[in-house]
C-alpha cells in the first residue's frame, strides 16, 4: 500500500522565556492509504502537536515547525504557503476534536454550519449542498435529518454532536481524517458507536485515519498499527496485535496494564506512577528512565534509538531490545 502521509524527522518547538521547548522531537512515521493508525500517549507526549503540525495549525508564535518534512502524497506541507494550506485543510486532510462544542458555533443551526461548510469546500450551490448535507448525515447515522438541520448544537447530545463533526469532516471526502481524542468526552457505549462509525467510513470511503488517544483500549478497537509517543518521541511502533501480545517498551507495557477490561467491567486498575517529564527537561538518557522499573546505568546517560524488533516494522526505543548481547546481560533484571 502507498503511504498517504509520511513524516520525516519532524521537530516542532515552542519558544518561551525558558528557551526552546521541543514538543515534537524528531518524529518519523507514516500512514498508508486507507489505514487507521493509532497515536497513543499521555497528555503532553506530543501527539496533539504532531497533528496540529500536519494541519499547519501550530499556534505561531510561540510554536513553530523547526525541522523535518510532512509529505502528503509526496508534497511537503511544511513548505506550503498558508493560502495553499487552507485548500488542503478540510479538503484533503480534515480534523475532529474531543469536544465538538468548541468547533461548532453555538449561535448557528446545525444545518447552517453543515451546509456552509459543504458550500465552501465543494463549491456546490445551496440546494445541492443541502442535499449533500442530508445524505452525509444519514451516512453517519444521524436521525430525523430534516428537523436536525434547524436545531442548535446545545440541543444535541455529545454523541450526536460528534456525529455532526464527523459529517462535516467527511463531507469533502478527505484522504486523511485526523481525530484527536474523538471519544474521550463520551460514555463507553457512545464511544464504541463512534469508533464503529469511523471504522465504517474508513472502509466505505477508504479514508485514512490518524486516531489520537491516551487510551490503548480505543486503539485495540479499530486500529491496524499504532505509534506510542512519550515526551515528544516515538518509543514504540508496530502492528496493534503484535504490540498487545508482545509489548517491548516498559511504557507500552504500563499503558496496556492500565486499559480497563470492558468485558469484566473492571475499572482502570493500574496507572503508571509519575508524570511525563516537561519537554526539553531531560537532556541526557532515556526520557522514561525516571519512571521505568527496569532502568539501569546506561539508561541515565545515553539516548536509546528506535531498534527494530522484527521485519514487520515493529520498533522500540529501549536498551533492553538493542539486539546486542552485552546489553541483555547488563540489564538490571532477568527474564525467566
Ligand atoms: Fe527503561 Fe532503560 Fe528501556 Fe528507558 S531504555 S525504557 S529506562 S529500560
Ligand atoms: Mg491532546
Amino acid at each position: 500500500r502507498e503511504k498517504i502521509i509520511e513524516i520525516i524527522g519532524l521537530r516542532t518547538s515552542f519558544f518561551t522565556d525558558e528557551g526552546e521547548i521541543p514538543a515534537v522531537d524528531n518524529v518519523d512515521f507514516h500512514i498508508h492509504e486507507g489505514e487507521i493508525l493509532g497515536v497513543v500517549g499521555e497528555s503532553g507526549c506530543g501527539k496533539s502537536v504532531t497533528s496540529l503540525s500536519i494541519m499547519g495549525l501550530v499556534p505561531k508564535p510561540p510554536g513553530k515547525v523547526v525541522g523535518g518534512e510532512i509529505l502528503l502524497n509526496g508534497q511537503n506541507l511544511v513548505k506550503l504557503p498558508e493560502k495553499k494550506m487552507r485548500q488542503i485543510r478540510g479538503n484533503e486532510v480534515a480534523m475532529i476534536f474531543q469536544e465538538p462544542m468548541t468547533s461548532l458555533n453555538p449561535l448557528f443551526t446545525i444545518g447552517h454550519q453543515l451546509i456552509e461548510g459543504i458550500k465552501i469546500h465543494t463549491k456546490l450551490d445551496k440546494k445541492k449542498s443541502r442535499e449533500k448535507a442530508i445524505e452525509i448525515m444519514k451516512r453517519v447515522g444521524l436521525p430525523r435529518t430534516e428537523e436536525l438541520l434547524d436545531e442548535y448544537p446545545h440541543q444535541l447530545s455529545g454523541g450526536m454532536r460528534q456525529r455532526v463533526m464527523i459529517a462535516m469532516a467527511m463531507a469533502c471526502n478527505p484522504k486523511v481524517l485526523i481525530a484527536d481524542e474523538p471519544t474521550t468526552a463520551l460514555d463507553v457505549t457512545i464511544q464504541s458507536q463512534i469508533l464503529k462509525l469511523m471504522k465504517q467510513l474508513n472502509e466505505e470511503m477508504n479514508t485514512a485515519i490518524m486516531l489520537i488517544t491516551h487510551d490503548l483500549g480505543v486503539v485495540a478497537q479499530i486500529c491496524e498499527r499504532v505509534v506510542v509517543m512519550y515526551a515528544g518521541k516515538i518509543v514504540e511502533e508496530g502492528e496493534v496485535q503484535a504490540i498487545f501480545k508482545n509489548p517491548k517498551h516498559p511504557y507500552t507495557e504500563g499503558l496496556i496494564k492500565s486499559v480497563p477490561d470492558i468485558r469484566t467491567k473492571t475499572e482502570r486498575l493500574y496507572s503508571i506512577p509519575g508524570n511525563v517529564p516537561k519537554p526539553g527537561s531531560i537532556k541526557q538518557g532515556c526520557r522514561f528512565a525516571e519512571r521505568c522499573e527496569y532502568a539501569f546505568d546506561r539508561c541515565f546517560v545515553e539516548n536509546p534509538e528506535l531498534y527494530p524488533v522484527d521485519d514487520n516494522g515493529h520498533r522500540v526505543r529501549c536498551f533492553l531490545h538493542t539486539g546486542e548481547e552485552e546489553t541483555k546481560h547488563a540489564g538490571a533484571f532477568t527474564t525467566s
